[in-house]
């Protein structure tokens, strides 16, 4: 099926919007009621008392969490980001030290080193994966390394044990950044527990969410107790609790209220079909769009299951010497949500370029106790930046809300546009823009 593009005048392929990914059923609703109906949305304390841990939803779920993912800890948070800061600061990561962490991420799974004072030093990703390698991770250690922070991006589970077997050797703790993974496996593990930490989003367009919220999981009892610490104005309990070590047991409100904790316990329960339908999608269009050669679609191992929080193809433009911002163009013009590249490499923001963070005097970075050196010049992750800026699509379509027909209209579009490619050739951005 072909015909003139859409971005060349042509009838669009798809006339509806692809439909929006919603999870929040009667279930819920049912749910936050229940906590209404009880007048206590949150039941924390921030002292050493019973109610130190929260309320009966909020230990519930944590209950649930953890053996649903079979580990010995689940401590909520209310984000995925508190949980990452939590998480660095629980492993005791401090001024002077270094945190190896991607840069093909969002914005928190490196500031959660910098929040702790410490230096983010960003590994090359892996093209394949999208993740950091023990490959591109070996590079990156040094005598100041405490620890490396592994994003499951996408939905993909990065290849973990060479990581932690590097670690181990080493001290180093390492932390998987699953916000986009969870229900994602490597070898019959879940991702998110195949590291000594691992964070988890309820976010409101993460495959599962309650609005605002996480969970960090470990089965280390040090680690969950300064994590439960960390949560929840450490400073003030420490006394009474008797903690000796107080390293980094600053103090936070990172708690969850009771009504989170009560839409969290529906949405567990709804996980597994959620990812299962992701999966359904993703393989339906990986099958007809391996076919089209300017694609590469997801490159999933032996053993691992994708969680598809992101549908992610690289496009090759020599293919049809059609540039990438042209060819999503046409993609978009026949009615497809599509994105070009993800996040910005993160060394490349401001906050790296300019080595501004915490004061006017540049602290973490110039810190006179760290003794490393960063660079966060341009080129230093070159893979990241590939995909980046020319390769990488993203498509957000692949979800419980979408069909088989949507599936099929996708295909569709990405065909009449690679048909029509040698029509773009000459369609430079500058007529674009006027469009
Ligand atoms: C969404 C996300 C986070 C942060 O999650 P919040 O719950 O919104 O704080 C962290 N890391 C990754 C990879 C994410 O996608």
């Amino acid at each position: 099926m072909s015909g003139k593009l859409a971005i060349l005048g042509g009838e669009p392929v798809r006339k509806t919007p692809f439909p929006a990914y919603r999870t929040i059923g009667e279930e819920e609703k049912q749910a936050v009621m229940e906590v209404l109906d009880s007048g206590i949305l949150s039941q924390f304390l921030g002292t050493w008392s019973p109610d130190f841990y929260g309320g009966p939803r909020v230990q519930r779920l944590e209950k649930e969490w953890s053996d649903y993912f079979g580990v010995k800890h689940a401590i909520t948070v209310n984000s995925a980001t508190s949980g990452l800061y939590a998480a660095v600061g629980a492993a005791g990561v401090g001024p002077g030290d270094e945190v190896i962490v991607s840069p093909y991420t969002m914005a928190a799974s490196a500031t959660a080193a910098v929040v702790n004072g410490a230096i983010p030093v960003f590994a090359d990703i892996d093209p394949r994966t999208y993740c950091i390698s023990a490959e591109t991770i070996r590079e990156r250690l040094s005598p100041h390394t405490k620890a490396i922070i592994v994003v499951d991006i996408f939905g993909y589970p990065a290849d973990f044990d060479p990581i932690v077997r590097l670690a181990r050797e080493r001290g180093i703790v390492v932390i998987e950044d699953a916000a986009q993974a969870p229900g994602a496996t490597r070898c019959g593990k879940w991702a998110g527990t195949l590291a000594d930490i691992g964070v988890f989003s309820l976010n409101y367009h993460k495959t599962i969410h309650t609005g605002e919220g996480g969970v960090v999981v470990t089965d280390d009892d040090v680690l969950a107790e300064r994590l439960q610490l960390i949560r929840n104005h450490a400073e003030v309990v420490v006394r009474e609790k008797g903690t000796e070590d107080i390293v980094n047991l600053v103090g936070f409100n990172y708690r969850m209220t009771e009504i989170e904790a009560a839409i969290g316990l529906e949405q567990l329960k709804k996980l597994e079909g959620f990812v299962r339908a992701r999966v359904e999608l993703a393989g339906q269009l990986t099958k007809s769009l391996c076919e089209l050669p300017a694609l590469t679609t997801p490159d999933v191992e032996r053993g691992v299951r994708h969680g598809y929080y992101v549908y992610t193809i690289r496009y090759d433009e020599k293919v049809h010497d059609v540039p990438r911002k042209v060819f999503a163009e046409a993609l978009r013009a026949e009615g497809l949500p599509v994105s070009e590249g993800y996040v910005r490499p993160l060394y490349l923001e401001p906050m790296y370029q300019r080595r501004i963070a915490f004061g006017r005097d540049g602290f973490p970075f110039t810190y006179a106790g760290y003794r490393g050196r960063v660079s966060y010049e341009r080129g230093i992750c070159p893979t990241a930046e590939r995909m980046h800026f020319s390769e990488v699509l993203c498509l957000t379509i692949c979800h419980a809300g979408a069909s088989s027909r949507d599936m099929r209209d996708a295909t569709v579009i990405f065909e009449k546009v690679v048909d029509g490619a040698a029509e773009l050739v000459h369609l430079d951005e500058a007529a674009m823009v006027q469009r």
